[in-house]
């Protein structure tokens, strides 16, 4: 749950991509950071909170440079600290390098165990260090030494490296995290979503394939294969929930997909019958409005949606997860009153959002709630970059669905079935762990360890 993005040969790189970090501003929101070079001088500022809150119009100008990659940040290894911002910035005998990346290495652990036994010291608790010191431990020149790191580490990785003379974009070869590629002008733009190209009118080429490593210097591409292509794996959830619906992601656009969802949905649901369809906003949506262009019942606004705090799924205690949602979702009474309502969500992870909204559309007068879920039951939890918690704290994992459906407070509960989300999706190519167990990399465990390990 981190965004990145880098900019190559433009005069204004640091103003660009910051702008960037608001287009990418949903996916962390506990640390920002740009790093930038002008004539092979590296400056960097990171800072707690959004973009808006960490950067002034006079920090912005302190980091002018011709290159720039920007990071936002969720912890999903290493706590919510400062140390762990990023662009983290480094030192190497390649010269200064500054990286941002977007995953979770699965090996983490291990390897940093055995750089630290070789005499390596972290600064940072994030796993993402670990490929800075993989890169100043390996031979060769600085692109052979960045291929043969690469091989070492296993798990998602989309990763912007900027250094005094180039930028390098990569997606590990299984293409959990999105990376895409665009232009602007005579130069090169990498984003995690297409939504920041758009924003600052760069035009969008191509995703960045899995297990490529993409060297741009002066505005010249250099592309090199990592390993030979496993089946990929592109996370579904990106696709469901995550992501921005005005982007493409893994190739399609996302608010299209999630109409697909949404029309598959009623499709499962064709028994219910109810007055009108609503979304919880803003995710469910382009589901909602899908789902009542197939079954003809009206699409009804019963959820207004307060922009001005955070999403509640990526705060990290459950006690300010419960505030936030009532201050979050407010019902609209003369919508719902005496109403049979068909409520759709993205996904139920612990439940305890879902039953708070069903509460408060039941106080403000709805008389049935259908509960429809554009995913298939959360079981286990995510490895590769996305915050769901641990298994036992996912519903799903611990009750039938009559116990959650009674547990959220709803009338009925309906999930999609996992071949009608991998159809929407696109078919084949996905990770589907969180909902089937069947992780795409044996050692999920590892990053588990590695939390515990480092404090
Ligand atoms: S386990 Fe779930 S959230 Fe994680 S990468 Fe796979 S599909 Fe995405």
């Amino acid at each position: 749950m981190c965004g990145i993005f880098g900019i190559e040969n433009h005069p204004d790189a640091a103003h660009l991509t910051y702008l960037s970090l608001f287009a990418l501003q949903h996916r962390g929101q506990e640390s920002a950071g740009i790093a930038s070079v002008l004539n092979g001088q590296m400056n960097s500022h990171t800072g707690m909170g959004i973009a808006a809150e960490v950067f002034s119009e006079k920090r912005i100008e302190k980091l002018s440079g011709t290159s720039a990659i920007g990071h936002v940040r969720y912890s999903t290894t290493g706590s919510s600290h400062i140390k762990n911002a990023q662009p983290l910035v480094s030192k190497t005998r390649h010269g200064v390098l500054a990286l941002g990346h977007n995953g979770n290495l699965t090996n983490a652990s291990e390897i940093r165990k055995n750089l630290e036994a070789r005499g390596a010291i972290f600064h940072s608790s994030t796993d993402s260090e670990s490929i800075l010191h993989l890169l100043a431990h390996s031979s060769g020149d600085f692109d052979e030494a960045l291929l043969e790191a690469l091989k070492k580490v296993e798990g998602a990785y989309s990763l912007v490296i900027l250094t005094r003379d180039q930028m390098i974009a990569c997606r590990d070869p299984y293409g959990f995290r999105p990376l895409v590629l665009g232009k602007l002008g005579d130069s090169y733009v990498v984003s995690s979503e297409t939504t920041a190209l758009s924003l600052i009118k760069a035009s969008y080429i191509r995703e960045i394939e899995p297990g490529e490593i993409l060297f741009i210097r002066q505005g010249k591409l250099k592309s090199v294969k990592i390993s030979p292509r496993p089946n990929f794996s592109r996370c579904v959830f990106e696709l469901v929930y995550f992501s921005r619906p005005d982007s493409v992601v893994f190739g399609k656009s996302v608010q299209a997909v999630r109409q697909e969802l949404g029309r598959f949905l009623a499709l499962e649901m064709k028994e219910v019958k109810a007055d009108l369809v609503m979304p919880v906003p803003d995710s469910g949506v382009p589901a909602a409005l899908g789902f009542s262009r197939e079954s003809k019942i009206p699409f009804e606004v019963g959820l207004v949606r307060s922009h001005y705090i955070s999403r509640t799924f990526i705060r990290p205690s459950q006690a300010l997860r419960e505030v936030a949602v009532d201050l979050k979702l407010s019902p609209v009474s003369e919508a719902l009153k005496g109403k049979k309502v068909i409520l759709i969500d993205d996904s139920i992870v612990r439940g305890t959002t879902s039953r708070k909204i069903a509460r408060s559309l039941r106080e403000a007068g709805a008389r049935e709630i259908h509960m429809g879920i554009t995913s298939p039951p959360i079981v286990s939890a995510c490895y590769y970059g996305i915050d769901t918690p641990k298994s036992e704290a996912l519903i799903a994992n611990q009750r039938e669905l009559d116990e959650i459906r009674d547990f959220i407070g709803v009338d009925s509960l309906h999930y999609l079935s996992l071949e009608a989300m991998l159809k929407a999706a696109g078919g084949t190519g996905f990770c589907d762990a969180c909902f089937t167990k069947k992780y795409p990399i044996k050692t999920p465990d590892e990053v588990l360890n590695f939390q515990k390990a480092v404090p």
